[in-house]
């Protein structure tokens, strides 16, 4: 089953204050306000396109606190959305929301919309780095809010930053171990970026901010994508998306349109070594099989990975064979 959804943005709604590294003008590429028009336009058309199919189906409102918009504007939103979940057209509606923004009583009124999955941008488990990026909550209001939220029934999803400000790689490899332990069905990953008209653009100018660069930052988000596919979390984003109009604010960090890719494909790096070095320790030609997916994979952004292993004395073809899981590399001799 597919996953797919009608993105929708509301660019800093309801968010008390800016954070230090967000923009979400240049994130989303969108700056009007967000109207019942604008969805009905937008939602009609998928709608009935999709209408039908297995793939869970949603309309998303991101890029603000959504649960702390201002109400009437909140629910002219939802009542917009409300009518396409019907089953046949959409399956619910998924928002994003802060942490400090969560409680009983706006969950009964989401559910009553057709919300069905809330996202959390926890992004780092400690209080000190929440506070240096003015997240203006604490790691202990995203536990809270984890809870409330399953309790509610709702699908969770978690968001964390890789890169912030006062943060190490330490303290992202515990963020991620302890959005493990509160179980959500997705995660989203994003590595800090730089975007004109942030806090963290005087930061970096000053020379109190020095950001990743895109070879620290990939290591360190494979080693964040094996921690939660090994307890079966699906990432479903990693990285800015490329377009709308984080190009164009783009100033410094590890972006890359393919950042997901690149770090799938270090995994499969690392896994291939150790396939051939235990098969063919003294080198030599192979055949590295994958799944359908991870060919592109194995095989590296411009064949990196091929010529990598040449390098160390392995010269590799790759093939799909059936079988197989996720990252798995297995060597034919
Ligand atoms: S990160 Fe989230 S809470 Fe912070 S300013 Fe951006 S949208 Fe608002």
């Amino acid at each position: 089953m597919k996953h797919i959804n009608v993105a929708l943005f509301v660019p800093h709604e309801g968010c008390p204050q800016q954070c230090v590294f967000c923009n979400q003008r240049h994130i989303s590429g969108k700056t009007a306000r967000l109207s019942a028009k604008n969805i009905d336009e937008a939602v009609s058309a998928a709608g009935d396109a999709w209408a039908g199919t297995d793939d869970k189906r949603e309309i998303a409102f991101f890029g603000g606190s959504f649960t702390a918009i201002d109400r009437d504007y909140m629910l002219e939103l939802l009542q917009a959305a409300h009518p396409y979940i019907d089953g046949k057209r959409f399956t619910g509606i998924r928002i994003s929301t802060r942490p400090d923004a969560i409680d009983p009583e706006i969950c009964r009124l989401l559910k009553q919309y057709g919300v069905t999955a809330i996202e959390l941008g926890a992004q780092s488990r400690s209080d000190s780095v929440l506070a240096m990026n003015r997240r203006g909550h604490t790691a202990q209001d995203v536990v809270d809010a984890s809870a409330f939220i399953k309790t509610h029934g709702f699908e969770l999803g978690l968001q964390m930053m890789t890169g912030m400000y006062g943060s190490s790689p330490e303290d992202c490899l515990l963020t991620a171990r302890k959005i493990v332990a509160l179980k959500p069905k997705t995660v989203r990953i994003y590595p800090t970026v730089v975007l004109r008209g942030t806090h963290l653009e005087q930061l970096t100018a000053t020379g109190e901010y020095h950001p990743q660069t895109l070879e620290e930052a990939i290591p360190l988000c494979a080693e964040l994508l094996k921690i939660f596919f090994g307890s079966g979390i699906d990432v479903i984003r990693l990285g800015l998306h490329s377009g709308g109009g984080v190009e164009e604010g783009y100033l410094a960090g590890p972006y890359h349109p393919a950042f997901r890719e690149l770090c799938d494909a270090t995994i499969y790096l690392e896994r291939a070594r150790q396939a051939l070095h235990d098969s063919i320790p003294e080198g030599g030609q192979a055949t590295l099989c994958v799944t359908q997916n991870g060919v592109s994979q194995m095989t590296g952004h411009k064949r990196e990975n091929l010529a990598i292993l040449e390098s160390e004395g392995y010269r590799c073809k790759v093939r799909p064979c059936p079988g197989l899981k996720k990252y798995q590399v297995t060597v034919m001799l």
